[in-house]
């Protein structure tokens, strides 16, 4: 994608978020923006980081390092989304900020057994099968309350949300059902946990829908880079 595409994308992105901020009586810069970068090159990431974007998604661990270690001059903050094997979560715990996937007992200590001391805190979201569907990552909602219960009790960790990726549908009725849940149940956390200040949903498919019911993190990539050769 050439760079001028790639900034007009971002900046009508990034003007959409304070126009829906507005609609839906969101503070202003209420809603952070993920640029999902998975399967882009350094080059466009590069690119949207010199127009003020900080944020990155990844998928992958090898490929976000790849990019990671090659981006050093600019203080970037990598967000891990995808879904998490064992043996990948001491690369995790050393290279990102953020982990958005975050669904067994194991990873999460794991991840903060893993964590360098010299690094601050790790910062977690709890994936939500929020549509109970068999192929998806993510705890069912009524393993919720336990989960976040022992991770908030390691001390690498800091347990900072909920992340869902709902079923990819057009029809907004129905992503307004699963959003809705997703916001009951970060209601009810943020009622337990102080530090609890996230809620990771929203794709460039339905982010207004996101934005509408409280939404803190969207995580955006076609919208930004274009469509994708693969997942
Ligand atoms: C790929 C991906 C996104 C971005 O999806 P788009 O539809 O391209 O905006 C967001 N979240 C997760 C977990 C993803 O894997």
């Amino acid at each position: 994608m050439t760079t001028s595409t790639l900034a007009n994308n971002y900046q009508a992105t990034k003007e959409k978020i304070s126009l829906l901020e507005q609609r839906y009586q969101r503070h202003t810069d209420e809603v952070c923006l993920i640029a999902v970068s998975k399967t882009r090159s350094v080059e466009e990431i590069r690119s949207i980081a010199s127009l003020g974007q900080r944020h990155f998604g990844e998928n992958y661990v090898q490929e976000a390092l790849d990019k990671i270690t090659q981006i050093t001059d600019i203080p970037l903050i990598w967000h891990f989304i995808g879904p998490i094997q064992k043996n990948k979560t001491k690369l995790i715990a050393e290279h990102f900020d953020w982990v958005h996937s975050v669904d067994r007992e194991v990873v999460a200590t794991r991840l903060n057994d893993q964590r360098p001391k010299s690094l601050p805190k790790l910062n977690i979201c709890l994936q939500i099968n929020i549509d109970n569907e068999k192929s998806k990552s993510g705890i069912p909602t009524d393993e919720l309350s336990a989960l976040a219960k022992s991770i908030a009790e390691l001390p690498n960790l800091t347990l900072r949300g909920l992340m869902a990726i709902p079923t990819a549908t057009d029809d907004i009725a129905q992503q307004m059902s699963a959003f809705k849940k997703m916001n009951v149940l970060f209601s009810e956390l943020k009622s337990h946990y102080n530090q609890v200040d996230t809620l990771s949903m929203g794709m460039s498919n339905d982010f207004e829908t996101a934005i509408a019911n409280g939404s803190t993190m969207i995580r955006i990539g076609t919208a930004l880079f274009g469509p994708r050769n693969y997942s």
